[in-house]
């Protein structure tokens, strides 16, 4: 099909320039002899006038002009007469007729025969003849071309052959350069199908080279992107998937222990095994309930119930639920609220549940001693929510990973104390489906963290 593709490209290049050369030949070359038909005329015309005037000066009359024509005058003059009569009479043909002061023909041409008297009209389109300022005839011009000589027509001969020449140069030229043209156009066309081809075949991470800067050096460039998008996306599928069976399977694990040790009477239901086996139920449904949230998100049906809503309310309901656990850690739970806020259009229940999410985190990251600050405050249309806390901090390369879904930090990974790695990710989606952007901060590790949302006041 690419094939197909550059030969038409080609096949067009080469119509073009065939059709251009061709008119550029004819137009010149139909130029070119009009102009040297011209001048020929010119000068014919001027060498009769010349010709029968000097015979005029001469005699003083027209008599015996034509035995003066035929025998020929002393200075052999170009082109006139010399036409062969075509087959009539025994005449000789000229281009030119002569007509004398009162309109009679006296030197003979086509359709002017001797002693004709021509119509003042024909007349009146001929050339007055003056000799010495007197008027003694009339020019009449029989429309025929003047003959060419034998290096006139070789001139003709020559040029149509240059232009030929250069038409056919022009031809090649076009046809190097279309096949040129064609091969450069077709190759990164012919690259991106192959690659689509094996993306198509399950080899992701195909990637094309960009060689141009036009529309299909942007195409190549845009599959770049997308390629990478997709590899990147297909890996984050794969990745989500071991998480979720992983994060499945251990407290499934040790339901199905217990519940096995129960039935063979191993061990006993007591309050304690009752309450570890309620734990990791609340887990696994947490760890659903989670799932389900960010799926709602992706799918752009998270129902959000929005309502005017006072920051302050949001910040001490949050207050209200961790205080306890703050007070039990020994971490301080402190509150920092701007004066002139306005109310927000947020979901009061999503909007809970993204801040207890941080606060969480902050508490799970904050030795005892510590501090976590929550600040809320107006800027440029938006409210700005802050989580502050002044625990073990984010290093460098984490912090671009903390909101990705099933990102753990090391710590968390190895205790496993029910952190799923979804609750930055809820909370990402959350904010962004209110209109809002979460972003993270950290002096580094050691340093405490800070996570700012800015939520706009206008939806
Ligand atoms: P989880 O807390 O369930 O592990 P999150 O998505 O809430 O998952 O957080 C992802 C990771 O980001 C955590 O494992 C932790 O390493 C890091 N993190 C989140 N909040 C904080 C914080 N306040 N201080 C330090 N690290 C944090």
């Amino acid at each position: 099909m690419f094939r197909s593709l550059s030969r038409k490209l080609i096949l067009a290049f080469l119509l073009v320039s065939f059709v251009g050369a061709l008119l550029a030949v004819v137009i010149t070359r139909w130029l070119s002899v009009q102009e040297f038909q011209q001048l020929i005329q010119e000068q014919t015309q001027n060498n009769f006038i010349e010709l029968v005037s000097d015979y005029y000066v001469m005699t003083g009359d027209w008599r015996g002009v034509m035995q003066y024509l035929r025998e020929g005058p002393r200075v052999r003059v170009p082109q006139q007469p010399l036409r062969p009569p075509e087959g009539q009479n025994h005449q000789q043909s000229y281009i030119y007729a002569l007509a004398n002061e009162t309109g009679r023909i006296i030197i003979p041409a086509r359709d002017y025969r001797v002693g004709d008297q021509v119509s003042d009209a024909d007349l009146a389109t001929g050339l007055p003849l003056m000799v010495a300022g007197e008027f003694v005839g009339t020019i009449l011009e029989t429309g025929d071309p003047p003959p060419l000589d034998p290096r006139e027509q070789e001139y003709l001969d020559r040029t149509n052959r240059v232009l030929l020449y250069a038409a056919s140069g022009a031809a090649l030229v076009a046809l190097i350069l279309g096949i040129f043209l064609a091969r450069s156009l077709s190759r990164p066309l012919r690259e991106l199908t192959t690659a689509i081809g094996a993306m198509a075949q399950g080899q992701m991470g195909q990637q094309v080279p960009v060689r141009s800067q036009d529309e299909i050096g942007e195409l190549a460039a845009t599959f770049n992107q997308m390629s990478t998008d997709l590899t990147k996306l297909n890996e984050q599928r794969k990745q989500m998937t071991a998480d979720i069976a992983h994060d499945l399977r251990t407290p499934l694990t040790v339901l199905g222990g217990y519940l096995e040790a129960m039935q063979d009477k191993v061990l006993e239901p007591t309050p304690d095994r009752l309450e570890t086996m309620h734990t990791e139920i609340q887990g696994l449904i947490h760890l659903v309930e989670d799932l389900r949230t960010l799926s709602l998100a992706d799918a752009g049906q998270l129902q959000l119930n929005r309502q005017l809503s006072a920051p302050q309310q949001l910040l001490d309901r949050v207050v209200g639920a961790f205080n306890h656990r703050a007070a039990k850690k020994g971490v301080d739970l402190r509150l920092e609220i701007s004066s002139d806020l306005v109310q927000v259009p947020v979901d009061p229940e999503r909007y809970h549940q993204v801040l207890s999410n941080l606060v969480a985190n902050a508490l799970r990251h904050t030795p005892a001693g510590g501090a976590i600050t929550l600040a809320v405050w107006p800027s440029h249309g938006k409210i700005n929510f802050a989580v502050k806390d002044t625990g073990e901090g984010i290093s460098m390369d984490m912090l671009s990973n903390v909101f990705d879904r099933f990102f753990r930090g090391d710590q968390a990974r190895e205790q496993n104390q029910g952190e799923t790695g979804l609750g930055l990710a809820i909370v990402k989606s959350i904010v962004e489906a209110h209109g809002g952007r979460v972003t993270v901060s950290s002096e580094g590790v050691g340093q405490g963290s800070t996570f700012l949302i800015a939520q706009p006041v206008t939806l």
